[in-house]
């Protein structure tokens, strides 16, 4: 009858205090990056940074080309091709009227409007020029 249920010897000498200290280096050494791993964070984290940095100028760039468009728009008046305002907008809660050009969407400074004066609601100013109290814009 062989002899199956002894424990073999020399099989595993490994303490339960071993195995918890190697399971434990392990752990550690998964937790810390490689070299080349490292690498590969530090060019990440470039790249990204690069990215916020390019989304920035580019804001910017899309800010100064939207500020042209607006002085381009302004010295015209803001105006329709028919010689009719373009700004368009409502009176709001606050009881003033919030325009915006539809050319250029410049938003006119609310002002405020008697509701007769503001017919339909929609156009601001129809035919007759328009005026805002501090616009630049407004005061030729
Ligand atoms: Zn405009």
């Amino acid at each position: 009858m062989p002899q199956e249920q002894s424990t073999p010897t020399g099989a595993l000498t490994t303490t339960y205090e071993q195995l918890q200290e190697l399971l434990m280096t392990a752990a550690r050494e998964f937790k810390k990056p490689s070299a080349e791993e490292q690498a590969k964070l530090d060019k990440e984290k470039a790249r990204r940074e690069q990215a916020a940095l390019e989304s920035c100028i580019m804001a910017e760039e899309a800010e100064k080309q939207k500020q042209a468009v607006i002085s381009a728009c302004a010295a015209g008046g803001h105006k329709k091709e028919n010689g009719r305002s373009a700004i368009q907008g409502q009176i709001h809660s606050d009881g003033k009227f919030h325009g915006i050009c539809f050319h250029c969407q410049w938003e006119a400074p609310p002002v405020a409007m008697a509701p007769e004066s503001f017919a339909g609601g929609i156009e601001y100013g129809g035919s007759s020029p328009f005026t805002f109290g501090s616009a630049p814009s407004a005061a030729a």
